[in-house]
Parts: C-alpha cells; sequence; structure tokens
C-alpha cells in the first residue's frame, strides 16, 4: 500500500462508502465492516484501527484494516 495523505484517504473513504452502499442494495446484506470505536487490532499488520473489514477464508475468518483489506 503506498503512503498517502490523510485527505486522499478519507475521500477514497467515502468513494469506498458509497460502492458499498450501492453493492448492498443489489446484492444480499453481508457485514463485512466491524466498527470497534476503541479500536481493534489488524490480524494482518497489526495496527490499531476502529473500522476493520471481514477476511474470510476457506476455515478462517480474520478482521483486517483497509490497508491490508484485499478489495476486488
Ligand atoms: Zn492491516
Amino acid at each position: 500500500m503506498e503512503n498517502r495523505s490523510l485527505n486522499e484517504f478519507l475521500n477514497d473513504e467515502s468513494r469506498a462508502t458509497d460502492t458499498e452502499t450501492q453493492n448492498t442494495a443489489v446484492t444480499a446484506a453481508r457485514p463485512t465492516m466491524v466498527w470497534t470505536p476503541d479500536g481493534a487490532v489488524c490480524a494482518d499488520c497489526g495496527e490499531t484501527v476502529q473500522r476493520r473489514w471481514r477476511e474470510t477464508t476457506d476455515d478462517t475468518e480474520r478482521l483486517v484494516c483497509r490497508a491490508c483489506k484485499p478489495w476486488e
């Protein structure tokens, strides 16, 4: 993940949220995002973040930060 300014991050964040909302309207709702007000550790990089995404593989489920989430 390349370094980006906070401003770029926030702009990207709102675009991602818009896309997610549209996708949710078309497909079944999936609880992919987890909000932890006090912050929680990313399972991948170990960074403490409030917002994490559910990453499910064959038999495991991890909560990772936005930078570690493999966007499709
Ligand atoms: Zn991470």
